[in-house]
């Protein structure tokens, strides 16, 4: 039973296109059982008793993150009429990716800061308008709303492009896999298992945070777990701040704020009396002049005026002291975790369990027909551009690996 299904004709207006969607929806799923549609100007409801697992798709993404978006795109224009599961709501993952958990995107290639709210109410449907989040107070120029694009915008764009493109959307989680045989086989969380001759996994990897009461106060409010991504935005600039965390990746985010221009210190707060971090990146940190090390330290609270962060409460880990530590923010940089749990091994991962590119330049996971893209994939770059790129290019794998099967 499907739960929700969005389709291309959830924009639609003229009453020939919302036909010609409905007709898409019944062929697609090769509807035998009782079938109420719900049809208005705007939207199309599927309900349906029908078994999707009746025909093989050509292409399933999993994952609606920015590489199952950009996936999407490619493999409906390609024709392969793809069908995406986007997941559910769960406190650490949600729908339209890790970037719907942000405010301003200022890096996507494109978007540069203007009256985004404008262009994003004209290109995505009405009834979804309610999961776009308020425009950012006092962000104006001459008159008009005038800011970089946030996070949740950018993934409702993206959606809707996929959807005018005719993906189908399915709201719910893929529980498990069976890889073993030539079809592939993913089993919902409701609803009987689906086939398909390709699979594109885009599950990407959640960011880990301490678990403080405080710290969920001030996401997006001074707490962040990328530097790369927010380190630049007003709110953190020219400000002292601090980076939680001892290992490769801690190093690398205080060493891109400390090298901002302006930057104050950088303080960075680590569990015991030394690092993780590789002795050439524990050198870069111990050796920059605006890095600060607190050892033996640890986060006990995150402090603000309720809008916006102004100290941390840093506890001793080697006594009961604790001390007052004035910051403008706190970049946790304690490591992700890659949604690969679901696939229980069925694909080749690394040691940290991101699943392993079997070719060099190539998305190709260890099993035939099976491609991973953006985060899930990667531990290195982590950001929604090259998830993007890498989603691209698993649509084109999987769809010349389709061409060459026919
Ligand atoms: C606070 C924060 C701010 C950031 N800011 C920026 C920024 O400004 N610029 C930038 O470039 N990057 C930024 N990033 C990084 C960026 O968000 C990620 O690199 C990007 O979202 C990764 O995209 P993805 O498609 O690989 O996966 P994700 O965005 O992580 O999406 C994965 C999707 O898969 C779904 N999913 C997971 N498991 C299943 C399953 N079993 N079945 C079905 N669906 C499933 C999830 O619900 C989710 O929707 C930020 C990250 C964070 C945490």
């Amino acid at each position: 039973m499907l739960r929700k299904s969005h389709q291309a004709g959830d924009f639609v207006k003229s009453p020939a296109v919302v036909k010609a969607s409905a007709n898409l929806i019944l062929t697609r799923l090769q509807v035998t059982d009782e079938i109420d549609l719900q049809i208005d100007s705007q939207t199309i409801l599927a309900r349906s008793t029908a078994k999707v697992s009746d025909s093989i798709a050509k292409t399933i993404i999993i994952g609606s993150g920015p590489a199952g978006w950009s996936a999407a795109i490619y493999a409906a224009r390609a024709n392969l009429q793809p069908i995406l599961y986007e997941g559910t709501y769960k406190p650490e993952m949600i729908p339209l990716g890790q970037l719907a958990f942000t405010t301003e995107v200022e890096n996507f290639a494109g978007f540069p800061a203007g009256n985004i709210r404008a262009f994003v109410e004209s290109a995505v449907a009405k009834d979804r308008h309610y999961n776009l989040p308020p425009a950012p107070a006092g962000h104006e120029k001459d008159g008009q709303p005038h800011y970089a694009v946030q996070g949740t915008e950018l993934m409702e764009l993206m959606k809707q492009q996929a959807l005018n493109f005719g993906t189908e959307v399915i709201s719910d989680d893929i529980e498990s896999v069976d890889f073993s045989g030539d079809v592939h086989t993913l089993k919902p969380a409701s609803g009987e298992a689906v086939q398909a001759h390709t699979v594109i996994i885009a599950t990407g990897a959640r960011a880990n945070y301490l678990g403080l009461p405080s710290e969920e106060e001030y996401k997006n409010k001074g707490v962040s777990a990328c530097a790369v991504c927010d380190g630049a935005l007003p709110i953190y600039r020219s400000k002292p701040l601090a980076v939680v965390g001892g290992g490769d990746s801690a190093v690398e985010e205080a060493t891109y704020l400390a090298n901002l221009a302006n930057a104050d210190t950088i303080y960075m707060v680590v569990r015991r009396d030394q690092m993780r971090a590789s002795k050439v990146m524990q050198e870069r940190a111990l050796s920059h002049p605006n890095i600060s090390v607190l050892w033996n330290s640890t986060v006990g609270e995150v402090r603000g005026d309720g809008k916006l962060v102004n100290g941390l409460r840093i506890d001793s880990t080697v006594d009961d002291s604790s001390r007052d530590l004035e910051v403008g923010g706190m970049f946790v940089a304690i490591g992700h975790t890659p949604n690969t749990s679901f696939l229980n091994n069925a694909v080749e991962m690394n040691e940290k369990g991101y699943i392993q590119w079997a070719k060099p330049f190539r998305t190709n996971t260890s099993v035939e027909g099976v491609y991973a893209a953006g985060d899930v994939a990667d531990d290195y770059y982590r950001q929604a551009i090259t998830s993007a790129g890498t989603g691209c290019m698993a649509a084109l794998d999987a769809e010349r690996y389709l061409a060459e099967r026919e």
